[in-house]
């Protein structure tokens, strides 16, 4: 007869549950606007006058936080004296709390990939702690977080 041990590995859950993602964040409307945002990877219009390149012709993108797109220096000048973008422009993996990032490259959570989520503070090096809906957090490296919308230039903040 053998005898059967309790169980005293806790069961793993899953962090966090889909049905939560980005609950409570934002308004509909702001959300739907960020989404948009976040799926901006590659861009075809200049950040600054709009313009339109040419097929196969690139957008010089900022160098320093390669979030901005532009068709000339005269525009990447103008955007970050006039435009405010001096103001907003950081290193990438550099967050702030109030920031709006999406979650990408996640192995093992891939449900998490795509979604938005508020930057709460450091945790560790390169670790940040993450709102992914309304009071519930949970922490990421900075490799799986890219900036959408900094707190700076949020638009649903009072
Ligand atoms: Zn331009
Ligand atoms: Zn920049």
């Amino acid at each position: 007869m053998v005898e059967i041990e309790a169980l005293s590995v806790p069961l793993l859950r899953p962090q966090v549950p889909s049905s939560d993602s980005g609950k409570g964040l934002f308004s509909p409307a702001v959300k739907e606007r960020y989404l948009k945002l976040s799926r901006k990877t590659k861009t075809s219009a200049c950040d600054c006058c709009g313009a339109v390149t040419a097929e196969g012709k690139k957008l010089q993108m900022c160098s320093k936080c390669r979030r901005k797109a532009y068709c000339s220096v005269a525009c990447q000048s103008q955007d970050w004296k006039e435009g405010g973008h001096k103001g907003s422009c950081r290193p990438r993996k550099d967050f702030r709390k109030g920031d709006v990032v999406v979650a990408q490259s996640i192995k093992s959570k891939p449900e998490l990939n795509g979604q938005l989520m508020v930057v709460m503070g450091l945790v560790s090096e390169n670790r940040w702690l993450v709102m992914y809906a309304k009071g519930k957090s949970m922490s990421l490296h900075a490799d799986k977080l890219r900036l959408v919308v900094p707190v700076e230039e949020r638009e649903d903040r009072e």
